[in-house]
């Protein structure tokens, strides 16, 4: 199966409830061979229209947080842990997310990113496996068996909580910093040794050396 083929088998999914309140599915878009993802919650209003992930204020946002380190929206791939918008914007719901998730996760083993960063809470903890706070891991790399997760602040919290805009900002600083690692082949050799995890940046300003964690 490719990515077309899995697109097409969920273009009628039925298997959670949100397939009731839809306008389609939002799948994902981007390069299919990107060797960098960016995963976010679920469709909102406006993705759920246009049937792209990041498409609001929030997918300006994060195209513009993109070119602040030298990326462009087509050399990379985005989509959502939740394939279909919950009404009125709530939370997915646990199962929801039980339900779609094999489905993310088949579309990264199908696109075999480097590095996978994770916006906001439930992409992390998602792709984590973990109920960790996002404000804990964000802007650290974390090494997971086929790819690094980078967990950044979901672009729509930032723009909702205007406090929360220079972190992120920020944070893609410490993203460009692991791009530049990864453009040096440095993901491509598998961890030796385990590495104790190191406690978060006391100030968020002061830039920091890449940490290169395990889960
Ligand atoms: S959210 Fe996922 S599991 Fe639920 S109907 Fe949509 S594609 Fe299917």
């Amino acid at each position: 199966m490719n990515l077309t083929d899995l697109a097409r088998s969920l273009r009628n999914c039925q298997r959670c409830q949100l397939a009731h309140g839809r306008t389609q599915v939002v799948f994902g878009t981007g390069n299919p061979q990107a060797r960098i993802m960016f995963v976010g919650e679920a469709p909102g209003f406006y993705e759920d229209k246009q049937g792209e992930p990041f498409v609001g204020a929030a997918g300006k946002l994060l195209t513009d947080l993109l070119h602040s380190v030298g990326l462009s929206r087509s050399e990379i791939y985005i989509a959502n842990v939740i394939k279909c918008r919950p009404p009125n914007n709530r939370d997915p719901l646990p199962e929801e997310i039980d339900t779609c998730k094999p489905f993310l996760l088949q579309q990264i083993e199908l696109i075999n990113p480097k590095l996978v960063c994770t916006l906001g809470n439930f992409a992390t903890q998602t792709l984590l496996g973990k109920k960790v706070g996002i404000t804990k891991v964000r802007g650290r790399a974390i090494r997971m068996p086929n790819f690094v997760v980078f967990p950044l602040l979901h672009p729509a919290a930032a723009l909702h909580q205007g406090s929360l805009r220079k972190p992120l900002e920020e944070d893609f600083q410490k993203l460009k910093a692991v791009l530049d690692d990864m453009q040096a082949g440095h993901f491509d050799d598998p961890p030796t040794a385990p590495v104790t995890p190191q406690k978060a940046p006391q100030t968020e300003s002061a830039p920091q050396p890449l940490q290169m964690e395990l889960f």
